[in-house]
């Protein structure tokens, strides 16, 4: 393809997004179609002559459009959002077509120097601590997911805990890491990744009613692990958990790591963008005590799959724990101590150039518009509670800080799993649910960019007319 036959395919494949954006609220939210459709209308091999852009587009719009989930209709309440937004997919496009490897920085300045200002931009607009800014000991990388953070998060806890001699399974086997009953499933998968075990992880009780660990429990669990000869490694506390959005109280958990030596990762991938708004703040209170944090722009942010930014408070323990240097990677700049070289901050050594569409991002919106943004969704989410609330069938089941609200028809589980396959069968909406203390639990997760208050009306006007009659019993 050359430039001048990309440039007309491009302005028809940006043509073929807009008119996708613009037709979002047409279309049915999710697929009806069984699984192997897709595969079904697949051709079994490649072409052996090559095709126009013209074909694929036909393609995207009868066989791939059709069978999406589609996560950036108006009509989106399921998981939580995976916002994306124009400016971030053109930042996108760019770093795509730049085509750089940022693994060093030798090998993409611009793409280093940009990612650490990015990060520095970020820290300020959600007036994270001044210890996770470039400036001093600390500083932020962007990871492909929250997942990748809190793994890189468990490698550096457990090079601290092990004095810098941790070699892994089969080696030290007393080393645990704790989080709440109610922290996210990719804590326990990392922990099983760096070798530690199924025993690697304790699991926290939680306040009946925020959900929220209990500090506690936690101070507990640690001493009673040390004094059977366990080295606590990391806490993982969470602002903002999957289930319901509950936060960690990071006031109490903070100095019970501090007191053991526990390093203390913040988990904050959906909520901490509500950050951007100072009145959204509260989940951060006791941050200076955390060690890591990171937050998932990719979730609320308006900043397109895959962007986890991640920070630490100590840069030179990250890179210590996480640097192999190949004698192919040598280079000047690495050598003379003044450059960051990100593939020692993640797990992968090639990196995209992620940070060109935060960069579009924060300056096509501003630190304004993401607060419209946030603060939208914060109101939308209130609307759709004030129903719940009203409506005696119903009943809230957590508190809802930002815009998740979790709510059940009051009594047994059957009703509910039934409104729920009901309300999403009607295509004009999509939910999922959860499990709150052993209860079949519906969520409604506000955050894609098109949903109005016409929306969130209509999805309560479907939960209303599709939830039994009267009370229960
Ligand atoms: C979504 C979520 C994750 C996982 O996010 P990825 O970026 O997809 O890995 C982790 N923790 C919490 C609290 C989440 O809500």
């Amino acid at each position: 393809m050359t430039p001048e036959e990309f440039r007309q395919a491009g302005y028809a494949v940006v043509d073929w997004i807009a008119d996708y954006w613009a037709t979002l609220d047409q279309r049915p939210v999710t697929s009806q179609d069984p699984p192997g459709a897709v595969a079904a209308g697949l051709p079994a091999g490649p072409p052996a002559q090559g095709e126009p852009v013209e074909a694929m587009l036909a393609d995207l719009d009868t066989l791939i459009a059709p069978r999406l989930t589609h996560w950036q209709h108006p009509g989106f309440f399921g998981y939580f959002p995976a916002n994306t937004s124009g400016p971030s997919v053109l930042g996108d496009l760019v770093s795509s077509g730049l085509g750089v490897q940022g693994m060093l920085w030798a090998s993409g300045p611009a793409c280093t120097e940009l990612e650490t200002v990015m990060l520095d931009w970020l820290a300020e607009a959600l007036d994270l601590p001044a210890r996770f800014r470039s400036a001093g000991a600390g500083g932020g990388v962007i990871q492909d997911s929250a997942s990748s953070a809190t793994l890189v998060a468990t490698l550096v806890a457990l090079h601290r805990a092990s004095g810098g001699r941790w070699r892994g399974v089969g080696v030290d086997r007393r080393y645990r890491v704790y989080t709440s009953t109610e922290g996210h499933s990719s804590i326990e998968k990392a922990i099983r990744i760096a070798g530690l075990g199924a025993d690697g992880v304790r699991l926290i009780e939680v306040d009946p009613v925020t959900r929220a660990m209990s500090p506690a429990a936690l101070r507990a669990a640690i001493e009673a692990d040390r004094a059977a000869g366990v080295v606590p490694v990391m806490v993982v506390a969470t602002v903002g958990t999957t289930s319901t959005t509950a936060v960690d109280p990071l006031p109490q958990i903070g100095p019970i790591c501090a007191e053991h030596g526990v390093f203390l990762h913040v988990d904050a991938a959906y909520a901490g963008a509500a950050a951007v708004c100072p009145e959204l703040r509260f989940g951060h209170a006791g941050l200076a005590y955390a060690d890591s944090y990171c937050f998932d722009p990719h979730k609320w942010l308006l900043t397109g799959f895959d962007c986890d930014a991640f920070w630490v408070a100590d840069a030179g323990e990250l890179v210590e724990a996480l640097t192999v240097l190949p004698e192919f990677l040598r280079n000047a700049a690495t050598e003379s101590g003044a450059v960051i070289d990100y593939r020692d901050w993640q797990v992968p050594l090639g990196r995209r150039f992620r940070a060109l569409k935060l960069w579009f991002v924060l300056r096509w919106y501003g630190v304004e518009g993401l607060r419209e943004h946030i603060r939208r969704g914060v109101a939308l989410a209130a609307r759709f509670a004030d129903r719940v609330r009203a409506d005696d069938r119903f009943e809230l089941v957590a508190p809802h800080p930002y815009a998740l609200v979790c709510f059940r028809l009051r009594g047994p589980d059957g009703p509910n799993e039934q409104l729920l396959a009901a309300v999403n069968g009607s295509g004009r909406v999509y939910l999922t649910h959860t499990r709150v203390a052993g209860r079949h639990t519906l969520r409604l997760a506000v955050g894609a960019p098109q949903t109005t208050e016409a929306h969130v009306d209509e999805v309560w006007e479907l939960i209303s007319r599709a939830a039994p009659v009267g009370p229960p019993g």
